[in-house]
């Protein structure tokens, strides 16, 4: 027994996370009237969400022709057939509407000379079922669409009543003997309480874990809390080994140049001033999806032809853009250059290197955000009482890689979806079940264990060893051996948890526990990450396979499944979902068009 006393709250549901998808559920859910709290570990403002600069996709067709279907077909291409058919074509077809919605709740978008939102290319984004030109089909807010996002979206929570719990770092799910998510366990940073959200629905929209990665363009708040917490209640993770590398991180920092940088005419150069990617993309040149031009970048590094005195980055160069294009359409990015790359963008190049910058896998769910435990009879069974919405979860519709702009629209689709969905489920009259103590007293013991660490490895050198270990074993390139070593050492790294060391007892304001807390997240999602791309032998996708070159559907057309218990790993598989919502007659799309073919640009 662990001497803390909890204060209970309760609610009908209670969202994790305050990012985009986190403030489009709380939103979308206190909207319909139910008591909604939103607890998050920074201010909600403060959420990586913020820091999306390029744009928001939807094809509203504003700067020329544009079809649902046509996104649909890249968002399909774009995952390398691995996304499921029936998320895919609700992302592509409620992405309109979701941003109408945004524009009525006030994002000060971009505009046209008519008025209308602006759009601008983004990489993999076409007409014509891939047979067309490019198309714009990315909203913006200059380049700082997902700040202007986030503020709506809060001032908007806030108008209809959603109770913002801040700085309450959330511990642990807490699940009912039989499998159902009754609420979630937090800790208030600022004065050491603990409290227990007793919910009727749990949406987990705690972002992704980029920082389990050494270079990442994430915010250090991305570690993956939700997907650890899931691991922790025995549920598994999906499609982990898919983590997208962006082209252009700044070399060293690792802040991100957005790909509307190239959306807006910038370019790719090497060490002889040659723009390679028409070699490598004849099509669509620098707009090819985002895995395919890390690659490029990096075999250009590895023959001998990148920039700098070691050789080892790429030039981005917009020099050549007119300085009030510049000005209007990427203020935001000139200023990241000046001040991390010391570049003058109208003058010079910008050092680039790919960069971890977004988890495709995460917590399997339906496309109304409803958390999967697949069994063998069932592969879509669903989790009572637990839903993950944004980089958190995985409807999936990103599949193996992700497109530009592709996630702000997830963000706000299925936050919204989630809502509409609860609001049918969730039952506004019925009492909430009584929390099941023995779990409370599970997660408080494993705080209070961590609390006390006595062991001699420091968190933030642990950490470190597994960021380095990540980087080097589960990068742009993979290969067996290199993979099969990378596992055991992270196996080992993840065994070492037990020697943590935590100098700091206190329960306010303690930074040193609450990094322990993130690092056993992390930690997780790590595992999950390695040993599932030890086992996926082809390459797809993110998951580029030095051994296996190529995509081997017959075998590997499969979303992997893997439940984390300590440093024990067990996978196992689920079939794609290739079912569409809505057949030809409906206004569907044709099979034909989506049916699996190589992938070239
Ligand atoms: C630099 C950058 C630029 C990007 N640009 C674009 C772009 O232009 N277009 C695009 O489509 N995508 C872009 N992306 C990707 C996209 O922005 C992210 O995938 C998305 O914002 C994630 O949103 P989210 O709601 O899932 O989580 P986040 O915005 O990461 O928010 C996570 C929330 O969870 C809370 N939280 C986490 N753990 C806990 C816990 N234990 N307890 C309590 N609260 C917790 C946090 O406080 C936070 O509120 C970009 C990403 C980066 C890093």
């Amino acid at each position: 027994m662990t001497a803390y006393t909890c204060e209970t709250h309760d609610y009908d549901v209670v969202v994790v996370g305050a990012g985009g998808s986190g403030l489009r559920a709380t939103l979308g859910m206190a909207e319909q009237g139910l008591r909604t709290a939103c607890v998050t570990k920074v201010f909600p403002t403060r959420s990586h969400t913020v820091a999306a600069q390029g744009g928001i996709a939807a094809s509203l067709s504003n700067m020329g022709p544009d079809h649902w279907q046509w996104h649909m077909y890249d968002t399909v291409k774009g995952s390398d057939w691995l996304g499921d058919t029936d998320a895919m074509e609700y992302l592509a077809r409620e992405a309109p509407k979701a941003v109408y919605e945004l524009e009525h709740y006030g994002v000060p978008f971009s505009r046209t000379e008519e008025g209308k939102i602006y759009q601008r290319p983004f990489g993999g984004h076409t007409t014509e079922f891939g047979e067309g030109p490019a198309v714009q089909r990315t909203c913006a807010a200059a380049d700082r669409t997902g700040h202007a996002i986030l503020h709506t979206l809060y001032g908007q929570s806030l108008k209809n009543n959603a109770e913002f719990y801040i700085e309450y770092f959330a511990i642990d799910l807490i699940m009912s003997k039989d499998g159902a998510c009754q609420g979630v366990l937090c800790w208030k940073l600022d004065d050491g309480t603990m409290h227990v959200f007793n919910a009727k629905m749990v949406v987990l929209a705690t972002g992704g874990y980029g920082r389990a990665y050494f270079s990442a363009t994430s915010a250090h708040t991305c570690t993956g809390d939700g997907g650890g917490m899931v691991a922790r209640a025995g549920l598994p993770l999906q499609d982990m080994e898919f983590v997208q590398f962006h082209p252009t991180g700044i070399y060293g920092s690792g802040c991100l140049i957005t790909e509307g940088a190239r959306g807006e005419g910038g370019y790719l150069t090497n060490s002889e001033g040659e723009r390679f990617m028409e070699r490598y993309a004849p099509h669509y040149k620098d707009l090819a999806p985002r895995d395919y031009v890390s690659r490029c970048m990096t075999m250009e590094i590895r023959e001998g032809r990148g920039v700098g005195t070691e050789g080892d980055h790429i030039h981005l160069n917009l020099s050549h853009l007119p300085p009030e294009a510049l000005a209007e359409r990427l203020p935001g990015i000139s200023e990241s250059a000046r001040i991390f790359a010391g570049v003058d963008v109208t003058k010079e190049p910008i050092p680039v290197l790919p960069t971890v910058h977004y988890n495709m896998g995460g917590i399997p769910t339906n496309y109304w955000g409803e958390v999967l435990n697949p069994t063998e009879d069932n592969p879509n069974a669903i989790v009572p009482g637990l839903m993950a919405v944004g980089e958190a979860g995985c409807a999936s519709v990103h599949g193996a890689n992700r497109l530009g702009s592709n996630s702000l629209i997830d963000l706000v689709v299925f936050g919204r979806a989630a809502a509409i969905k609860a609001g049918k489920i969730v039952d506004r009259d019925a009492p909430a079940d009584l929390p099941n103590g023995a779990d409370i007293e599970k997660a408080l013991d494993r705080f209070d264990g961590l609390r006390h660490a006595k062991g001699t490895t420091p968190t933030a050198e642990l950490r470190l060893e597994m960021q380095k270990t990540m980087q080097s074993d589960a990068a742009v390139f993979r290969a067996s051996d290199t993979l099969a070593a990378g596992f055991e050492k992270m196996k080992s790294i993840a065994a070492k948890e037990e020697d943590l060391q935590v100098t700091d007892r206190s329960l306010i304001w303690n930074s040193d526990l609450m990094e322990t807390l993130e690092l056993t997240n992390l930690m997780p999602n790590a595992l999950a990450t390695i040993a599932a791309a030890e086992a996926r032998k082809e390459s797809r996708g993110a998951h580029a396979h030095e051994d296996f070159a190529n995509r081997d559907d017959e075998n590997w057309r499969k979303h992997s499944l893997a439940a984390v218990s300590g440093h024990n790993i067990k996978l196992t598989y689920r079939p794609v979902i290739l079912e569409r919502l809505t057949d030809e007659s409906q206004g569907g799309i044709a099979l034909e068009k989506i049916a699996p073919k190589v992938r070239t640009f």
